[in-house]
C-alpha cells in the first residue's frame, strides 16, 4: 500500500514511521524546505499526560474575559468578527460544560499515555537523542490551592494510571535548590515521575532520517494546492491525486493530511475540520549558570509558563492567542517569557543568545484531536492536538497508521473521529 502524507510536523512523521514500520511504502511532502518547521519547531517540549487537559475548562469563560483587561495576559482574544473564529469560540464554549470537560479530558489524557507507550516502541526501533529528561516534571503553584482541587486533580491521575504526587515548598526546594533563592514564597508543586521532556524537533528529525534510511520519500518545498476527487466516476467517493504548486500530481492508495492548523484551509470545500489557530511562543537560549539554573522541566501554574530543560539549553513557552494566522513576533510577548524565567532563575540563561519563535496551535473546540477517517474512503486527517501535539504524537501517528491499513486499532478511534464519521472496526 502506497500512503501519501501531506505534513512533515511530528504528527506526519510518527505517521509515516508507524505505516512503514507496518509495510506500507510511504511519500511524506511539505511545503517547508525541511521536517518539523510548523508548530513542531520550537514548542515547550513537555511530553507530559499530567499536564495536558482540554483549555476548554469551566473557569475558562470567567479567566478569558478578564485577561481582556491585562496586556500581559498568558490568553489573549482578537475577534475579527470571521464565521471560522465566531463559530470556533462558540463550540469552544459549549465544551467548557463540567460533564463535556470531563469526557473531553479523558479522551486526551487516554492519548497521552498511549503516546507514551507508543514513544517507547519508537525507541526500541530507532536510536534518538532527543535530550529527553527522566526525572519526570513539575508543576508549581505559587499561591496556595484549595487542598480539594489538589486532592481532586491527584485522583483523576490515579485513576487514569498517571502517577503524581503534591510535594512542600521544601521538598520541591530539596529537589530544585535554585528556586528555593528566587521564589520564598512558594506554595507546592505537583511533581509527575512519569512525565519527561525532549526536544519535539530533534525527535521529528531523527525520524525522518530514519524514515528516509527505510525508503522513505521526503519532498520538501512542496505545497499541496488541490485535492483531486472523483465525485461520479469509477472510484466515486475517493481521492484520484493530489496536485502540488509547480505541476507535480501524486497518486497514492490512501492520503493523510496531517497539517497542523493549516488542515482546514488545505482541505477547504472537501472536509470541513472544526479547528482554529492559538498562536503562541518561546524562547530557547543557553544555560550560563548551571548552579542557578533548573534541573527540572517545570510548569509554573501562576505564570502559565513552561520552562523545559533540553540538555544545556532551557525552552521557555506559553501565551495563547486567538488572534487567527497571525505568526509575527510580538517584542512584549517575548520580553515577558524572558522575564518569567528570570524570576525564577536570575542569571542562569544567556538571554542575550535568545532566541525567539511563534507558533500555530492547532486547536479544536473541546481540545482532543482528530484521528481520523473522512467521509472520502481513502483520505484521513491527523491533526487539531492543540497544545499537547508533542505529547500526543506518537500514539496519534500509531493510531492513524492503524486506522489507514486495517481499523484494527489498540484505542477506540470513535473517540478522535471527526463528527458523524464512525470507525467500522475496532
Ligand atoms: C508555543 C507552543 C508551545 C507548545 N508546547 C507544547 C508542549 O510543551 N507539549 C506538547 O505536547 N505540545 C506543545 N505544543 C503543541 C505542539 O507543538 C503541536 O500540537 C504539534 O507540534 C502539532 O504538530 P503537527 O505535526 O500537527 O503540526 P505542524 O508541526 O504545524 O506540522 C504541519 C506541517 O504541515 C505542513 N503543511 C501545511 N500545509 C501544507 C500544504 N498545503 N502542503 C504541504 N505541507 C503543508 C507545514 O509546513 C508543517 O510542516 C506547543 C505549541 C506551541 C505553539
Amino acid at each position: 500500500m502506497h500512503v501519501v502524507i501531506v505534513g512533515a510536523g511530528v504528527m506526519g512523521a510518527t505517521t509515516a514511521f508507524f505505516l512503514q514500520q507496518r509495510g506500507c511504502v510511504v511519500t511524506v511532502l511539505d511545503q517547508q524546505s525541511g521536517p518539523a518547521e510548523g508548530a513542531s519547531h520550537a514548542n515547550g517540549g513537555f511530553f507530559s499526560a499530567g499536564l495536558s487537559a482540554p483549555w476548554s475548562a469551566p473557569g475558562a469563560v470567567g479567566m478569558a474575559f478578564k485577561s481582556q483587561f491585562d496586556k500581559s495576559a498568558a490568553f489573549k482574544w482578537k475577534p475579527d468578527f470571521t464565521l471560522r473564529q465566531v463559530t470556533w469560540m462558540l463550540k469552544s464554549l459549549k465544551e467548557c460544560r463540567p460533564e463535556r470537560f470531563a469526557g473531553n479530558r479523558a479522551r486526551l489524557t487516554r492519548m497521552c499515555i498511549y503516546a507514551l507507550e507508543c514513544l517507547r516502541a519508537v525507541e526500541a526501533a530507532v536510536e534518538i537523542d532527543y535530550e529527553r529528561s527522566n526525572d519526570g516534571v513539575l508543576q508549581l503553584y505559587r499561591e496556595p490551592v484549595p487542598a480539594a482541587l489538589v486532592d481532586g486533580h491527584l485522583k483523576y491521575l490515579e485513576t487514569m494510571g498517571v502517577p503524581g504526587t503534591f510535594l512542600s515548598a521544601a521538598q520541591v526546594f530539596a529537589m530544585e535548590p535554585a528556586l528555593a533563592r528566587s521564589a520564598p514564597g512558594l506554595f507546592g508543586a505537583l511533581h509527575l515521575p512519569g512525565d519527561l521532556s525532549g526536544d519535539c524537533a530533534v525527535f521529528t528529525r531523527k525520524l525522518v532520517d530514519a524514515i528516509q534510511r527505510k525508503g522513505g520519500r521526503f519532498l520538501w518545498s512542496t505545497p499541496v494546492e488541490r485535492v483531486v476527487v472523483d465525485e461520479s466516476g469509477a472510484s466515486a467517493g475517493r481521492v484520484m491525486a493530489i496536485a502540488c504548486r509547480g505541476g507535480t500530481v501524486i497518486h497514492a492508495d490512501a492520503y493523510v493530511f496531517a497539517t497542523g492548523a493549516e488542515t482546514p484551509r488545505v482541505l477547504k470545500g472537501i472536509v470541513d475540520v472544526p479547528l482554529y489557530p492559538i498562536k503562541g511562543y518561546s524562547m530557547t537560549a543557553p544555560l550560563q549558570d548551571m548552579e542557578n539554573a533548573p534541573r527540572h522541566s517545570m510548569f509554573d501554574f501562576a505564570t502559565k509558563t513552561g520552562m523545559a530543560r533540553l540538555g544545556n539549553e532551557i525552552r521557555v513557552s506559553g501565551i495563547a492567542e486567538v488572534v487567527g494566522y497571525d505568526a509575527r513576533l510580538d517584542r512584549a510577548r517575548c520580553d515577558q517569557l524572558s522575564a518569567a524565567f528570570e524570576a525564577a532563575f536570575p542569571n542562569a540563561a544567556n538571554r542575550r543568545a535568545a532566541t525567539f519563535w511563534t507558533g500555530l496551535r492547532p486547536a479544536t473546540p473541546d481540545g482532543v484531536p482528530l484521528v481520523s477517517r473522512t467521509r472520502l474512503g481513502n483520505l484521513f486527517i491527523n491533526t487539531g492536538h492543540g497544545g499537547s501535539g508533542w505529547s500526543m504524537s506518537c500514539g496519534s501517528g500509531k493510531l492513524m497508521a492503524d486506522i489507514v491499513i486495517d481499523g484494527k486499532t489498540d484505542i477506540d478511534a470513535n473517540d478522535y473521529a471527526l463528527p458523524g464519521v464512525k470507525s467500522p472496526h475496532r
